[in-house]
């Protein structure tokens, strides 16, 4: 019998207080990938223990929560929820502080795999979007000399990035005008499964970049999120209300007009980042209707594998 008093994960979530069923939320009706509006619900429940239903598009296979919370309560979540609800899954302090050591590591090595690329951009204007404390744009400015706008939705975060006298914009990506500002360089880090439109915020970064410049995204991979935990459920949670794969990540750069010219799988086996220069846009670019159903086949798979139902007859 164990004494210890070190509270569970579901008791230090419960913790928090959020109640996620009464926040204000919407259902989306048509794709934001592909714009069809038949979907197939894969999960009920996020891997907090919230309520929260997980839907693919039928058509692409493009993964979101739906219905969703909305932006007004996004915001609040943001101000109040992300850090406290993240550390409490992790049983340790993850702050606007204490997230910069992690933030450091990860711009060397993104400074490190964008290196052979930059050159074009040297001396550019850069902005990132979603920037958070400005760890990653601080770095990438000093190794590549470029001209750094941070752009965050959270304050605290924010507040980090002035003070190491950067340019900042606070609001989120999707509400920010740029006011015909351009830039060589733009960089989405750990950023776009949080946005809550991917089409309308990519296209207005395609229309900010100049030709000759240089976009960089990375996604959490879904495929390896549940293929590692062995569990759908354990893949998505409230703060994502996208679940992007590369295939569906790759038809989204098509799309709006972004060729990659170097995609990486990042050391902790889950992250894939995409660089990217502008070209033709193919509007019609989706997934291939057999990897939309393979995708389905092995949800299905890791659904009813034998480590979920060891008894099932
Ligand atoms: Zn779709």
């Amino acid at each position: 019998m164990t004494t210890s008093t070190t509270p569970s994960r579901p008791d230090r979530i419960h913790g928090i207080r959020y109640d996620y069923d009464a926040r204000a939320k919407e259902y989306l009706t048509t794709c934001n990938l592909c714009g069809a509006a038949i979907w197939t619900v894969l999960t009920h429940v996020d891997r907090y223990g919230y309520r929260a239903s997980t839907t693919a598009c039928s058509a692409c296979s493009l993964v979101v929560l739906n219905p969703r919370m909305t932006s007004a309560s996004y915001d609040e979540f943001y101000r109040h929820v992300y850090r406290p609800l993240v550390s409490a899954y992790h049983g340790r302090l993850i702050d606007a502080t204490t997230v910069q050591a992690e933030q450091h590591l990860y711009a060397m090595d993104m400074a490190d795999m964008l290196a052979p690329f930059m050159a074009r951009v040297r001396g550019g204007r850069f902005l990132d979007v979603g920037g958070s404390t400005g760890i990653v744009a601080a770095l990438l400015r000093s190794r590549f000399d470029l001209k750094a706008t941070v752009l965050d939705p959270a304050p605290a975060e924010i507040a980090e990035a002035d003070a190491l006298d950067i340019e900042t914009i606070t609001g989120l990506a999707e509400e920010w005008e740029p006011a015909g500002r351009r830039f060589e360089f733009v960089g989405m880090f750990q950023t776009i499964d949080h946005l809550l439109d991917v089409s309308a915020t990519l296209h207005k970064l395609r229309e900010i970049i100049e030709p000759e410049g240089i976009f960089v995204v990375d996604i959490v991979d879904f495929r390896a999120a549940y293929l590692r935990q062995g569990s759908v459920e354990a893949a998505v949670k409230i703060d994502h209300p996208y679940s992007l794969t590369e295939d569906t990540m790759e038809a989204y750069l098509a799309r709006v007009g972004f060729e990659p010219v170097h995609r990486s799988y990042s050391a902790d086996h889950l992250h894939v980042a995409f660089v990217c220069r502008p070209c033709d846009p193919r509007p019609d670019a989706r997934p291939a209707p057999s990897t939309v159903r393979e995708f389905f086949r092995e949800i299905r798979q890791v659904q009813n594998s034998m480590r979920h139902h060891p008894g099932a007859p």
